[in-house]
């Protein structure tokens, strides 16, 4: 299907060149919310993200928000209706930084991921790869249980719509190409590292098996803005205890916690296209 438009006409379409890295930030970058201090513990946790700024009320008020319990047994497997998910990673060179909350990998532009509603008349909907950083522990859970970590690949549509793909990571077999980054990881807040001798792949970072969750949901942090779509893989990766001990020495809690379902369906689906 995606040899009906090749890769520039696809990057033309999507106006690639005028995206740029211009969300750099994280996926917390408007101006308002990078002016309030919040965290994850005491008065500035989740718990009062909502009460911190009135641009975060959704934190507190939204009926659609991240993360979730995934609970398999009540997941509605997906058929013929299901949307499709073709992922296109490009090789990038590292561009990190420790903005405070997490490790963030900005990502050069031109790897992207097309999502297709079967559904709605095989809408196509393309989403750039903008950045993707970690969590400790996992954010979402699986039937009640947490991960190690988990890692965020954050993308945006030529609209502003944004799409999170989640891996969990857990403890295991030492992971190389994490290592490339984590030798690079900035340990001072506001530190950024360009190494642009190391090319990355974010496709590395991908399970071997892309079966996933998917739901509409929110932010993970203030300002908690909805209508994110959301693909959680089910297989996670592997890295090793001591790759997962050099994260939480520099961050010891950065997740959320689960938030209600209320009267959202999550489907699950293994398409690719
Ligand atoms: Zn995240």
């Amino acid at each position: 299907m995606s040899g009906n438009l090749n890769r520039r006409q696809l990057l033309k379409l999507l106006g690639m060149s005028a995206l740029g890295s211009s969300v750099s930030s994280c996926i917390t970058s408007p101006a308002a919310a990078a002016k309030v201090n919040w965290g994850y513990i005491g008065k500035q946790g989740p718990e009062y993200w909502g009460k911190l700024s009135p641009d975060f009320q959704l934190c507190y008020t939204g009926k659609r928000q991240t993360p979730i319990d995934l609970q398999l047994a009540s997941v509605k497997s997906a058929d013929k209706n299901q949307d499709l998910l073709a992922i296109n990673y490009q090789p990038s060179p590292l561009n990190l930084i420790n903005n405070g909350k997490t490790i963030q990998v900005n990502y050069q532009t031109g790897s992207f991921i097309e999502c297709v509603g079967v559904a709605r008349h095989r809408h196509r909907q393309i989403f750039q790869l903008l950045q993707f950083h970690f969590h400790h522990p996992s954010e979402h859970h699986i039937n009640g249980e947490l991960y190690d970590m988990e890692l965020h690949f954050v993308h945006r549509d030529q609209t502003g719509n944004l799409a999170v793909i989640g891996v969990f990571l857990k403890a295991g077999a030492f992971n190389p190409n994490l290592q490339s980054i984590w030798d690079a990881m900035p340990e001072k807040q506001g530190e950024e590292n360009i190494v642009a001798d190391t090319i990355i792949n974010a496709a590395q970072l991908l399970p071997t098996e892309h079966r996933f969750l998917t739901y509409s949901g929110s932010l993970t942090t203030p300002p908690c803005s909805e209508n994110v779509s959301w693909y959680v893989m089910e297989q996670p990766i592997e890295v090793s205890r001591q790759q997962i001990d050099k994260f939480v020495h520099l961050f010891p809690h950065n997740n959320r916690p689960i938030q209600p379902l209320n009267e959202r369906i999550v489907l699950e689906s293994a398409n690719t296209i």
